[in-house]
């Protein structure tokens, strides 16, 4: 620490600011906010300051700040990138959000809310529907995801293709600054030009600019219906034909349009057994859809089913169900939403999270597909995700019997081959998890020199004592 006062006297300071019960030092309490969701990074932290109010926010940065301590900021730590572990030299603090959980203000004649940062995203949505509104971002780690880890890492999901990313539904933000000032830029307005959009920096800035304390969200009519359907399909080069087809024939109706490649199918089958695939014979992927509707779900149903004898009548779709009630359309979601953890838990794997044209997704897929297996034969590639927005999860299992940490070691030759080819798509080597540490240097290939200074002249602009996230996103000096 490039202080002459010692830990405990900065830890006496920290507690002076939010009470001694939040400053966590001890290892068993520290240990669940030191190690990310994936347990691919394990940090070490000076303590766990957890503020309960943004001018606890306030007089923690100050301390810090005075007393060069970096800060890594944490929300519900779901993170894929390893962006809120701290390193391991013990010197960091963890300065976690979880106490920030107050829904501020809910306008309906607005549509707005105001949320703290540490709001998990579930609640977020159940506060909404409490109030006849819909808060529309969806992922699978919602129970446990925050409003903060959000915007900080500007979080996609299911429900991008009709409502967009959290950069579309914020309109506000409440940050404190590295030194410990507060912005209150928590504006409710669907319209503001007046001089650069400071929000949007801080959005996406995977806590390296500044903590992001509140946040004024958009808001939605809840639809009439909902209803899903899955269609199987002979190609990716159809699925986007399909896409097209129900993005014209249902306009805003359409919410999601998700693929799941056969390679996740055994996959399912074997790590969870008790969850059905509805289809018999196999085939090369399937497109899940989501309808929603604000009129009835008769008129739903109407629609959906011509889309899909439409389809079927051209030859783009093989076979197809449409659930008949919320338990199915349950059924048909946890088949998507638990692809991630089969891959998990079949062992090696080395995940890519990208973002292609979706004139280009198919060229792309089938030629990552030959490339990888001229490169490593038998290595699956089991890839699904939001061909609606034309990010996959382009993930690649290690050959079945193969040793695990051989496969592991080639992480690196298996990223550059998998993102070179993004590159030459004018794709974007991570669509919706950020870079945090995982794709810190990665980055460095794909984007210019001139936009990797820019970046780094907003960095030393708002950050100018580099305390904020140390080594996330840009390497740190
Ligand atoms: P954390 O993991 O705690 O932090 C993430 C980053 O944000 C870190 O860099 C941290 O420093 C920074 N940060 C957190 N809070 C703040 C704050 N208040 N101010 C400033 N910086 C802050 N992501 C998607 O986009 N789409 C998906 O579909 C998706 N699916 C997922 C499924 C699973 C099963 C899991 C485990 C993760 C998934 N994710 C997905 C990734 C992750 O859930 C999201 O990135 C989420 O937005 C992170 O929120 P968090 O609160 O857990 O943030
Ligand atoms: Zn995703």
């Amino acid at each position: 620490m490039t202080t002459d006062m010692d830990v405990d006297q900065i830890l006496t300071l920290f507690r002076d600011c939010v009470g001694g019960a939040h400053v966590l030092t001890a290892h068993e309490d520290t240990a669940a906010y030191t190690e990310d969701w994936r347990k691919k990074y394990l940090g070490k932290a000076l303590a766990v300051v957890c503020p309960g109010t943004t001018d606890e926010v306030a007089c923690v940065m100050r301390i810090a700040h005075a007393h060069a301590t970096p800060v890594v900021t944490q929300g519900g730590n779901t993170g894929l990138s390893g962006g809120a572990t701290p390193d391991t030299s013990g010197r960091q603090i963890v300065l976690s959000t979880r106490r920030l959980h107050r829904i501020r203000h809910i306008d309906t004649a607005n549509d707005t809310v105001i949320a703290e940062a540490g709001v998990v995203l579930q609640a977020l949505q159940d506060a909404a529907r409490a109030h006849d509104r819909l808060f529309p971002l969806a992922l699978a780690a919602q129970g446990s995801c925050t409003v903060g880890g959000n915007l900080a890492t500007n979080a996609g999901g299911v429900a991008v293709l009709r409502y967009g990313s959290m950069r579309e539904l914020t309109l506000g933000l409440e940050v404190v600054t590295p030194d410990g000032r507060i912005w209150n830029g928590l504006r409710t307005l669907r319209k503001d030009n007046t001089g650069y959009d400071l929000k949007q920096l801080y959005i996406g800035s995977e806590g390296t600019l500044g903590v992001i304390t509140a946040a004024a969200l958009k808001l939605f009519p809840r639809p009439k219906a909902m209803l899903t359907a899955m269609m199987a399909l002979g190609s990716l080069g159809d699925a986007v034909k399909l896409l097209a087809d129900a993005r014209g024939a249902l306009g805003p109706g359409l919410t999601a349009f998700e693929v799941i490649s056969a390679p996740c199918v055994p996959l399912l089958a074997r790590h969870y057994p008790a969850l059905r695939w509805p289809f018999t014979e196999s085939h090369p992927l399937v497109a899940l859809l989501e309808i929603t509707d604000h009129d009835s779900e008769t008129h739903a149903r109407e629609g959906l089913e011509r889309l899909l004898v439409d389809a079927m009548e051209r030859g783009l779709v093989v076979d197809g169900v449409v659930a008949e009630s919320l338990a199915q359309s349950q059924a048909l979601w946890s088949l998507r939403e638990s692809i991630s953890e089969a891959q998990g838990l079949e062992g090696a794997h080395i995940k890519h999270d990208i973002c292609v044209p979706a004139s280009s997704v198919a060229d792309f897929v089938s030629q990552a597909e030959e490339a990888l297996a001229r490169d490593t034969p038998g290595a699956r590639v089991a890839w699904f995700g939001h061909l609606g927005d034309g990010n996959l999860h382009f993930n690649v299992l290690a050959p079945e019997g193969a040793d695990s940490k051989t496969f592991a070691a080639r992480q690196g030759e298996i990223n550059a081959l998998v993102h070179d080819l993004v590159s030459a798509c004018n794709g974007s080597i991570s669509a919706e998890h950020g870079l945090g540490q995982l794709r810190r240097d990665e980055n460095q290939r794909y984007k210019t020199p001139l936009e990797l200074s820019l970046m780094r002249q907003v960095k030393a602009a708002l950050d100018p004592s580099g305390l904020m996230n140390p080594g996330k996103v840009l390497a740190s000096d």
